[in-house]
């Protein structure tokens, strides 16, 4: 007997159905040279400023260079504090480090996992300029407490959208909350280039201006430049490929919201999973966490079932070896460490077919030996 595989990520039957489209756009960029800057770039940019509802949009050369971007354009430096939540990929913490500030970790809000508001309020001292919410698995972190509690502390707010293409909070664009929203398109990410490539998306002219000019050598013209920036540009080829793809951006998310909901019903009652709850805002999934109990073991089960999943993440930053001189402690991050033990990423994409769904829930409920889901 064979048994069915099922991956993590199947990014084929994205592509296979627009391989066309990408390569002809591909072919073009290549008849044109058009390698650095250009109107690939240009259209890009204002198609992703578009989609996302926003003023301006800046294509840079990934998410990380993003944060860092939106960090220094907000004048984030030695010196300064800037609140992160625990768990999240690294790249949000090593973006405040890299601007020479230290990131101060806040452990996040039950259930959800984005950084909780509250604790966030307690972290700030006289250093704190600024605070990075992270939309953690696609789900719009608490911005209207962020946004109250950055105005209340005067903290800038930078968004870690990485994960989070097409989300909304209360039907509003994520960038009307402020300041900065950074993107990645990792080629995993629910909008994914061929390489590495972000964005830094915002309604402020001024910050639009400065992080344009930081991400290409402060440049005013060719050699004339107002400061010291860096080369932090998105290339041509990858922004044609991404205008392609982000015209299907909108369906694919939509096909992940309906994933997400069959995975609901069908494992609604399994004892031993809590999955991730519903609320009034825009959640994108661009991945389907649940917190099991017995994690190790259920994961072991599915792949010896042929289903490959992954932990997001399995270590929480504070407890990250490149922080060990901080001597944070589980029980000073206990949402965060509880998450790093029980977090279970299912197998999720757009293309992913309702049999294999069936299959996935059928295998977790047999390991909990519990027959809920028919
Ligand atoms: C992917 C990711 C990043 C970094 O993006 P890169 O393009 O890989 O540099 C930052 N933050 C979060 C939450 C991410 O998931």
């Amino acid at each position: 007997m064979t048994i069915r595989q099922i991956p993590f990520l199947d990014l084929e039957r994205q592509h296979a159905p627009i391989a066309d489209e990408i390569n002809a756009a591909i072919a073009e960029v290549i008849r044109e040279h058009a390698f650095i800057s250009g109107r690939h770039v240009e259209q890009f940019e204002s198609d992703f400023a578009a989609y996302c509802q926003a003023e301006h949009c800046s294509g840079v050369s990934n998410g990380t260079d993003a944060l860092v971007l939106a960090l220094r354009a907000l004048g984030i430096g030695p010196g300064d504090e800037v609140l992160v939540p625990a768990m999240t990929f690294i790249a949000t913490s090593e973006a405040v480090t890299l601007t020479g500030a230290t990131p101060v970790f806040v452990d996040c809000a039950p259930e959800v996992f984005t950084i909780c508001p509250a604790l966030a309020e307690q972290a700030v001292t006289p250093r704190t300029k600024a605070i990075i919410a992270v939309h953690l698995y696609g789900r719009p972190a608490a911005l209207e407490e962020i946004r109250t509690l950055a105005d209340k502390c005067r903290l800038s707010l930078v968004q870690d959208c990485a994960q989070a293409h097409g989300a909304r909070f209360q039907d509003k664009p994520l960038v009307s909350y402020g300041d900065i929203c950074c993107y990645s398109f990792y080629p995993g990410k629910n909008l994914g280039a061929f390489g590495d490539a972000g964005a830094v998306v915002t309604n402020d002219h001024e910050l639009a201006r400065r992080m344009r000019m930081d991400a290409n050598h402060g440049r005013q013209s060719k050699y004339e430049h107002e400061f010291e920036g860096m080369n932090g540009r998105l290339d041509g080829l990858q922004a044609a490929i991404l205008s392609v793809k982000l015209k299907h951006l909108e369906g694919w998310v939509e096909s992940r919201r309906e994933i997400a909901e069959t995975y609901g019903k069908l494992l609604q009652g399994v004892n031993g999973v809590s999955l991730p709850p519903t609320d009034g805002n825009r959640h994108v999934y661009h991945l389907f966490t649940l917190q099991a109990e017995r994690r190790d073991l259920l994961r072991e089960h599915l792949a010896k079932h042929g289903i490959s999943t992954g932990i997001h993440y399995p270590i929480a930053l504070p407890f990250q070896p490149a922080y060990q001189n901080r001597k944070l402690r589980p029980e000073d991050f206990p949402v965060a460490h509880a998450c790093q033990e029980k977090a279970l990423s299912l197998p999720f994409f757009p293309g992913l077919l309702p049999e294999e769904i069936l299959y996935v829930c059928s295998t977790i409920s047999q390991f909990y030996g519990n027959h809920s889901t028919e």
